[in-house]
């Protein structure tokens, strides 16, 4: 709680702030347009706290049905992809697909995208400009590998073993000044856990990392 309440804070008194300098004093609209596109995404970037809180919440307390839909798992990453190309091209970073499989996967079709999409951004913000981040996959026995590989920031083995945790964030990350709030990966790793499928970390300090998801085809079922 401790925690949740200090992550809200910030965007809040961004908020607050930014409206009352709307308020009391008479600025040029140059400056009140800055001031409101703050208002803006600081207010968004709450909205989406709150969502993630939610879905974390709903998720291990079982209050979440996980849906059987059938999907493919390359258009599931094609989707994926569209969506985080534009925060990847403010980096000049390429997002390449290889070789993911056609063939479909059972599961929550929504929270897989949340947790494909959760690994592409991160790998996104964890690189330097002017570098590539890959998709691959590749089936054998019942289950499908996906895995998001990036030549970014990269973590030790020590680092590894907490990305996990709620809120945990390497000390690197935090320099890099990128957004976050360190529960996504606690979030990915619940629901592939509920898909009964698991998630592989490689990585290497200043090289980059990869992110390998295992799932069963079946959903775990
Ligand atoms: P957030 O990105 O909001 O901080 P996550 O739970 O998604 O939270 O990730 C937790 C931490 O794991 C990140 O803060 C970062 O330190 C580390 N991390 C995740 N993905 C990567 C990556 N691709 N490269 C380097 N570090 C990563």
């Amino acid at each position: 709680m401790q925690f949740v309440t200090h992550e809200m804070r910030t965007p809040l008194t961004a908020i607050q702030g930014s409206s009352e300098l709307i308020t009391r004093y008479a600025l040029p609209d140059e400056k009140r347009k800055q001031i409101a596109g703050t208002i803006n995404a600081e207010s968004k970037r709450l909205a989406r706290m709150i969502e993630t809180f939610l879905d974390v919440e709903r998720l291990s307390a079982g209050e979440m049905d996980l849906k059987r839909d059938r999907f493919a798992a390359s258009e599931l990453v094609d989707q994926c992809v569209v969506r985080v190309r534009p925060i990847a091209q403010r980096k000049n970073i390429d997002i390449a697909i290889e070789n993911v499989p056609g063939s479909d996967l059972t599961g929550d079709r929504e929270l897989m995208e949340y947790a494909v999409y959760n690994l592409l951004t991160n790998a996104v913000k964890y690189s330097p400009p002017e570098t590539r981040v890959t998709v691959s996959g590749s089936e054998a026995r019942g289950a499908m590998r996906l895995w998001v590989e990036d030549q970014g920031i990269g973590m030790d083995k020590q680092e590894v073993r907490r990305i996990f945790e709620r809120f945990y964030r390497t000390r690197k990350a935090e320099q890099t000044g990128e957004a976050g709030t360190g529960i996504g990966l606690s979030i990915v790793e619940q629901i592939v856990a509920q898909h009964g499928g698991s998630i592989v970390v490689d990585s290497t300090p200043g090289k980059g990392s990869r992110f390998t998801l295992i799932l069963p085809k079946d959903g775990g079922q």
